[in-house]
């Protein structure tokens, strides 16, 4: 170390010794309880900070907010009690001698304790919170399990609704289980090889041939199975980790593609707005392109349509600079987040990938043509390129081809497969999607 510390690796080194301070704490109760023969409690509590307080970030009422809600809960508990805050809204409390009956009650006390309002700087601040428990010794009798328990049944209280609490029984919630499995593994996951990509191929209409494929990771968990990003994209974005996901997967793709004589695909990578706002972005990217000679203009990025895209001017002016390096942007799920017509003209993007609910909507109603219609035209007039995803049967493909989109991704097509299997069978693909246009409806 250079001697300065950066407030990641601040944050970092406070984690690491309040979790520290959890475990030294635990294991003394647990060991009081073992030879005393008591009871004990692991509990975890999730708060729910006001929405106002997150959006743009207010940190200095967050933090007296936070004081007022650590004060409180120390309130509610005895001083052989230990409570430490796991992450920025998580708590962990281990309640030493205790029966269940009486947990019962400290729980209700806490919750209802940080329920009533905050009154900071003329606001009357209100805070949700669910707790999981798992007692010791009925719950489990390991020290990592019982964290593990209680966190699960943090998700459960959840389900049950705002301010509710519940006791881990030893019927687990299955959903809650996963969650908190992925959450606790994912940090290891690409370390241990467990993370890949595959490639769904995009059919370009015009030329009847797979011109490009969209990089989708994926997560092979060793008990869960195969773990799906809608599952664990979300949770690597609030853990911090998603940045370091991207850059594996560009440097993935890259490295793919440079194993390639044939360079004529393109390949799609997904990235968020928060990788749009980091200052590195740009050398990072262009050390990997350089690294596996790779051009710009053979990738595309596939930025999700949002409001910061419009509104946050950092953002705004990433994606200019990327475009000028010669990346192809697309904005992703076009059509399921906020639009500004007035903004949407002035981004620097090549297509527009139609969220897959407009596939739902025109299945739904046919009467919806009539504004999905306008809208590719809008896109053809603004020279934009129309992409439509998921779509899984001929039916579908032959209503999109009809509607003038420009390319087709989709189960139709194909599902998303190894870049083994992409370059192996393009051909094969190309030649059954070829059968689809000569059903009658497509003459
Ligand atoms: P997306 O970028 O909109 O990707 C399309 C999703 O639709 C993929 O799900 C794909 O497998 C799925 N899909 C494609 N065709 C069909 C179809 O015909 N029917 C159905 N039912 N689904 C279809 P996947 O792979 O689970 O990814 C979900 C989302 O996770 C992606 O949505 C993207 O937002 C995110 N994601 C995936 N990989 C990455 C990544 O490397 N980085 C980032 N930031 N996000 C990623
Ligand atoms: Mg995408
Ligand atoms: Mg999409």
């Amino acid at each position: 170390m250079d001697g300065k510390s950066t407030e990641h690796e601040e944050n970092h080194y406070d984690k690491v010794s309040s979790i520290q301070l959890l475990n030294e704490r635990l294991d003394l109760t647990l060991a009081f309880s073992k030879r005393y023969q008591m009871s004990s409690a692991v509990c975890y509590l999730r708060i729910f900070l006001p929405p106002e307080l997150s959006q743009p970030k207010d940190n200095d009422t967050e933090t007296i907010l936070l004081n007022k809600i650590s004060a409180r809960l120390y309130g509610s508990l005895r001083d052989i009690d230990t409570v430490i805050k796991v992450n920025s809204t998580d708590f962990m409390i281990v309640i030493a001698d205790i029966t269940e009956h009486d947990c019962k009650e400290i729980c209700e006390r806490i919750i209802h304790s940080i329920s009533a309002p905050y009154p900071i700087d003329f606001h009357n601040f209100t805070i949700g919170s669910s707790m999981g428990i798992c007692m010791y010794p009925y719950g489990s009798e390991e020290p990592v399990e019982l964290k593990t328990m209680a966190k699960i049944q943090m998700y459960d209280a959840q389900e049950l609704g705002e301010n509710c609490f519940s006791f881990y029984k030893g019927n687990l919630n299955q959903t809650a289980y996963r969650k908190v499995i992925i959450e606790n593994d994912l940090p290891y996951a690409l370390k241990k090889g467990e993370l890949y990509v595959h490639y769904q191929p995009q059919y370009f209409l015009k030329e009847r041939a797979i011109n490009g494929a969209e990089a989708l990771i994926r997560w092979s968990h060793p008990s869960l199975g195969e773990v799906s990003p809608g599952e664990f994209i979300s949770y690597a974005e609030e853990a911090g980790m998603l940045n370091g996901l991207f850059f594996w997967v560009f440097e993935e793709v890259c490295q793919k593609m440079s194993s390639m004589k044939d360079r004529s695909l393109k390949y799609s990578i997904n990235l968020s707005v928060n990788q749009l706002l980091l200052d590195s972005l740009i050398l990072d990217i262009s050390n990997i392109l350089k690294r596996y000679s790779i051009q710009a203009a053979q990738i595309t990025l596939e930025i999700t349509e949002n409001i910061e895209i419009y509104t946050v001017k950092k953002v705004n002016e990433k994606l200019h600079f990327l475009k000028e390096m010669g990346f192809t942007i697309a904005l992703d799920d076009f059509g399921n987040g906020y639009f500004s017509f007035s903004d949407f003209i002035k981004l620097p993007i090549d297509f527009i990938k139609l969220d897959r609910d407009f596939v739902f909507s025109l299945l739904k109603n046919n009467k919806h043509k009539g504004v999905i219609m306008p809208i590719i035209q809008m896109a053809h007039n603004l020279e934009l390129q129309v992409i439509i995803e998921g779509i899984e049967d001929h039916t579908q493909f032959a209503e999109w081809v009809k509607l003038d989109c420009d390319l087709i991704q989709g189960y139709f097509i194909s599902e998303p497969i190894s870049f083994e299997e992409l370059t192996e069978w393009i051909a094969e693909i190309e030649n059954r999607v070829a059968l689809g246009f000569s059903v009658n409806e497509l003459q």
